[in-house]
């Protein structure tokens, strides 16, 4: 799939506030820090269109960007604020909550993780209650640039290892650098083969 255009809608922090449409929603999430509104920019080629970590707020809510004016992709609110208090976790939480679990034009949840690290508990726990939920979800292994391609391969190997230990079916994935633009080809025709399914 090309991208002809991509927008910014709105940004939300209440869930029940979202868009009435009846559009595919494709959704992307993923501990702070982890490459997710770069990884957004590099998708959709508009270099500003995701705020990165460094805007204080914009990570807290969740924002709508229309593309090709048929699909949303879904910037949710970053987990694993340590940092940000127990209140502020808890209201995070429910708005992740009531958007995975409620939002019915939620068609694939792609959850980012690094590639560079081992699986991180609060990742594997959250995958876990997607699979529980029957959530449908992809994963993305962020960051490619930052080691080698045998370096990449050893850890999603390792990764997905894990999985297999907790699951019959595994998720798809994928590999992303918004460095290299590695992974957008990939991520996008996954998109349009729901779309067009
Ligand atoms: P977010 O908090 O998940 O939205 O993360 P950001 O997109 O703001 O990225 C966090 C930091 O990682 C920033 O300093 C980015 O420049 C850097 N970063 C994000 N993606 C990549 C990538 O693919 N390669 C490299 N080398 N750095 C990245």
């Amino acid at each position: 799939m090309e991208i002809t255009s991509a927008e910014f809608v709105v940004s939300n922090s209440r869930a029940d506030m979202c868009p009435q449409t009846n559009l595919p929603e494709y959704a992307f999430i993923g501990r702070s820090n982890v490459g997710k509104s770069s990884l957004i920019n590099m998708l959709t080629k508009q270099p500003k269109l995701a705020m990165t970590s460094a805007t204080p707020g914009k990570t807290l809510l969740i924002n709508h960007f229309l593309v090709n004016k048929e699909w949303y992709l879904v910037d949710l609110p970053g987990y694993g604020y340590a940092q940000r208090g127990k209140k502020m976790m808890d209201k995070i939480q429910k708005l992740i909550e009531y958007y995975v679990l409620e939002r019915e034009q939620m068609t694939c949840l792609f959850v980012l993780v690094d590639s560079r690290l081992e699986p991180q508990k609060i990742d594997l726990e959250f995958m876990e209650w997607l699979g529980e939920n029957g959530v449908p979800f992809a994963i993305i292994f962020t960051k490619s640039d930052k080691q080698s391609s045998g370096k990449t391969k050893f850890n999603v190997n390792r990764y997905m290892e894990v999985l297999k230990e907790q699951w019959e079916e595994l998720p798809p994935y994928f590999i992303s650098s918004s460095e290299k633009k590695t992974g957008r080809k990939e991520i996008l025709d996954y998109i349009e083969s729901i779309n067009n399914s």
